[in-house]
């Protein structure tokens, strides 16, 4: 059943498992003979990064990393970092998972820090992709699905802090979202 607050499921279950499945193909022959460190970052990419670690055939570490840059359902613009990794990525094979890249500020300001810690290798994967938003010209080596210049929800996305558990990826109705 669909949530009574989705417009329309953009994604369902079905699509987003063989998708990552495909990626998971994908990163496991990239990465062959390598251990890479998945860098989850909190708390869209939560789904994403289960289902893609279970999707992984190399050995792999995983840490978490926490930024904001949205209030509601739009960008500030404004990055911050939230909660820093627990362990160092110096001469790792680092491979960034994020949930949604929009204006691609987030990603961005992401890798520049991460690259000043001396990693082997940086990539970023992303499970969506908006790439009509973009303020700064950053494109990821891994995506899942590029999708139209609107805001969803589900599997991980909110819209303050709700809808983050359901399975598919859909559009809010107009009338779910405060002015
Ligand atoms: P960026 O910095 O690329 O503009 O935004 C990245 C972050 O903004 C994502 O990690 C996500 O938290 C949030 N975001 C961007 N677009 C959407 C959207 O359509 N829905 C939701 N729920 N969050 C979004």
């Amino acid at each position: 059943m669909v949530h009574p607050d989705i417009e329309r499921v953009l994604l369902d279950e079905g699509v987003i498992r063989s998708r990552i499945a495909e990626l998971g193909r994908q990163l496991t022959a990239d990465y062959a003979g390598r251990k890479p460190v998945l860098i989850g970052i909190l708390k869209g990419s939560v789904p994403f990064m289960a289902d893609l670690m279970r999707n992984l055939g190399v050995d792999h570490t995983v840490d978490f990393m926490c930024l904001s840059s949205y209030s509601g359902d739009s960008s500030t613009g404004v990055v911050r970092l939230i909660l820093d990794l627990r362990e160092s990525i110096q001469d790792r094979d680092v491979l960034v998972v994020e949930d949604i890249v929009d204006t691609g500020l987030t990603l961005s300001y992401l890798r520049q820090n991460l690259l000043t810690r001396g990693p082997r290798t940086l990539e970023l994967v992303t499970l969506l992709d908006k790439p009509d938003c973009r303020k700064v010209s950053i494109s990821p080596r891994y995506c899942g699905f590029k999708i139209p210049n609107e805001f969803v929800v589900g599997y991980g996305l909110d819209y303050n802090e709700a809808y983050r558990h359901l399975p598919y990826i859909g559009v809010l109705k107009k009338s779910a979202v405060k002015a």
